[in-house]
């Protein structure tokens, strides 16, 4: 892992890599893919939200297996899009073009309206913030596992993100943001870990706050921390969300329904659940029960 001691920029991308190694899940960004076959150069990304959008973007892990089909859609600054699908239909594999991790076949990615190849790796997954499914905690604090990468993160900074996070347990706990975690610290539950991961992303006050939903049922209070308060800790971020509940869906302002690797439809949750298309389809027949509680 002698990553760690590249730019600190990209230790979202490590943390998220180790989650899902320590997870074992097969969902989002892995060490092995790590590593970018671009140079990096080019100009910083503004740290400020920004648009992206995918022109006819084609993609393939394995040459003749191609898992991105002519891919397009555009999420204007700021705006929440939910990446629903199939299981294996591509939606990380979207993420993951976006950290760079892989270049697209062809077609291209726009940031800003710049091809983002024009920006640098290091600035470009700096403006990235994930919360991953299974949020890893190094050992520590609290207050470091939050300031990870952000030395010179004030108190003041740390306070908002743990507050905008909901984490009031870590007020409850007798050391507060001195608690100590991870192996040899207090144990905290997969709420409160995933509480941790948001202060994180909050901090880094990113252009892109990404957000794979956790696929495991969870308290009625972290699900609405997921839900409607999206908004509000994701703040003006650009939002991206791989979204598993009906719920979440319901808030967001664009729905992308991918199918083997091809956007199937794309429109407001509104309009794609009153169109009765795939995605309707696709609702009734994987997650009935939502639609009766
Ligand atoms: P899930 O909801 O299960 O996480 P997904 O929609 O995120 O699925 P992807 O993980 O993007 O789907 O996978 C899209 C396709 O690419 C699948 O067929 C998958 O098997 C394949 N794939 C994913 N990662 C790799 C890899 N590193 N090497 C080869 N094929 C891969």
């Amino acid at each position: 892992l002698d990553k760690v001691s590249e730019p600190f920029v990209s230790i979202t991308a490590i943390i998220s890599s180790l989650q899902r190694v320590s997870a074992g899940a097969e969902n989002l960004l892995t060490v092995m893919e790590m590593e970018p076959e671009a140079k990096d150069q080019g100009k910083a990304l503004p740290a400020k939200p920004c648009s992206i959008r995918f022109d006819n973007v084609s993609f393939a892990y394995e040459p003749d297996r191609p898992v991105l089909h002519n891919v397009s859609f555009e999420i204007p600054a700021g705006k929440s899009v939910a990446l629903v699908g199939p299981s294996g239909s591509g939606k990380s594999t979207l993420i993951k073009l976006l950290y760079r991790f892989y270049e697209p076949i062809s077609g291209s990615i726009r940031l800003d309206e710049r091809p983002m190849e024009s920006y640098s790796i290091a600035s470009l997954r700096g403006q990235l913030a994930a919360v991953t499914q299974d949020v890893y905690l190094f050992d520590g604090t609290i207050r470091d596992n939050i300031a990870i990468g952000f030395a010179d993160a004030t108190e003041d900074d740390i306070a908002r993100a743990a507050e905008l996070s909901q984490s009031a347990f870590i007020r409850e706990l007798p050391e507060g943001l001195d608690t100590r975690v991870g192996e040899r610290g207090i144990k905290l539950s997969h709420g409160q870990k995933q509480r941790v991961g948001i202060a994180r992303a909050v901090l880094r006050r990113a252009s892109v706050t990404i957000l794979d939903e956790p696929t495991s049922a969870l308290d009625v209070e972290t699900e609405a921390m997921f839900q409607s308060d999206l908004p509000k800790w994701a703040g003006a971020s650009t939002k991206i969300i791989i979204a598993h509940r009906l719920s979440t869906i319901r808030d967001v302002d664009y729905v992308i329904f991918l199918e083997n690797g091809r956007v199937q439809e794309m429109g407001s949750p509104k309009e794609l659940l009153q169109s009765k298309g795939r995605f309707s389809d696709f609702w009734r027949n994987q997650h009935i029960h939502e639609f009766v509680s």
